[in-house]
């Protein structure tokens, strides 16, 4: 019954969207890199779909903060692009419409690192951290931030999120106007936030998800029609989770992290496991790392445009 009520659900959710539903949900494997979407062919789905199993998840924010922006008003605007995903309007199923997955900011914590420990003695955060005078990353693609995904292989269950934001390369703003060459930094981390919740890119243009985004712009702070319909597929009104092997119950509301919450980073059990994780492979832990980002486009280049 709860699987048919799911499924038509999912139908009504990707109708309403229209016949361009573009929405892509991050799966345990990596997309190779001559992956290429096409609106008939938008999202790579080898592997299985991940998700938070809880009700909430918890969000921290590491201490220096950013000389770039107001601790309490990156806070702010994070717990804002969050509640964005929160506030999605599902499609009703038995009388709730509202996503099923909430993420609260759970303070400061002094890890500035990208990890996550798979002990419970050590316990683990998932932390924002501004990167104001190092990006730690080969950087092609002109990355505005950068999320990292710790998950269970064998379901897509997630365990970890932890994000960055390229602070030393690009210039942030939380007040409006956002200049023409600047980064709102609503719009670069309402995006990063689906990440966290495991959606991944769109083809939709209009989409809070869209790889890229256009210097100055303020669009991607709301979600379109395709976001909404991303979220509620994978965290149903009716608190279940659709998984690759099927809809699941959520658990309870428990935003504590995976092994109990930790400040301090763990200390290294392996060396340089987390300092560049992206498209690594299921690693002896049994544990995949999925890295997405946001990509600035065409900075550079108008830059150079100038005289
Ligand atoms: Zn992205």
């Amino acid at each position: 019954m709860r699987l048919a009520e799911a499924g038509s659900a999912l139908a009504i959710a990707l109708f309403l969207a229209g016949p361009a539903a573009a929405f892509c949900r991050t799966t345990t494997k990596a997309a190779p890199a001559d992956f290429s979407p096409t609106p008939d062919a938008p999202c790579f789905t080898a592997g299985l779909p991940l998700y938070w199993k809880s009700a909430c998840v918890g969000f921290t924010m590491q201490q220096a903060g950013s000389r770039q922006i107001s601790f309490d008003g990156a806070v702010q605007a994070l717990t804002a692009g969050f509640a964005r995903w929160r506030g999605a309007s599902c499609p009703a199923v038995a009388g709730a419409s509202a996503v099923s997955v909430e993420v609260r900011y759970l303070g400061p914590v002094t890890c500035d690192k990208v990890e996550y420990n798979n002990d419970t003695r050590i316990g683990n955060a998932n932390v924002i951290i501004f990167r104001d005078d190092d990006w730690p990353h080969d950087d092609p693609n002109n990355t505005l931030a950068l999320t990292t995904v710790t998950y269970n292989p064998a379901t897509g269950e997630l365990y970890d999120a932890d994000m960055e934001i390229n602070t030393k390369e690009h210039k942030f703003t939380v007040s409006d106007p956002v200049p023409a060459d600047g980064v709102d930094f609503g719009s670069a981390i309402t995006h990063e936030a689906g990440h966290f919740l495991g959606l991944a890119h769109s083809v939709d243009e209009h989409a809070t998800m869209f790889a890229r985004y256009a210097p100055g712009a303020t669009t991607m702070r709301n979600l379109a029609s395709d976001d909404v319909a991303g979220i509620c597929s994978a965290y149903g009104p009716d608190a279940t989770r659709s998984t690759g092997s099927g809809v699941i119950e959520a658990s309870a509301c428990d935003p504590t992290p995976r092994h109990g919450f930790a400040s301090a980073c763990g200390v290294p059990v392996s060396s340089g496991c987390t300092a560049a994780p992206t498209d690594r492979a299921p690693g002896p832990w049994l544990l995949g790392v999925a890295a997405a980002a946001i990509a600035a486009a065409r900075v550079r280049a108008r830059r150079a445009a100038k005289p």
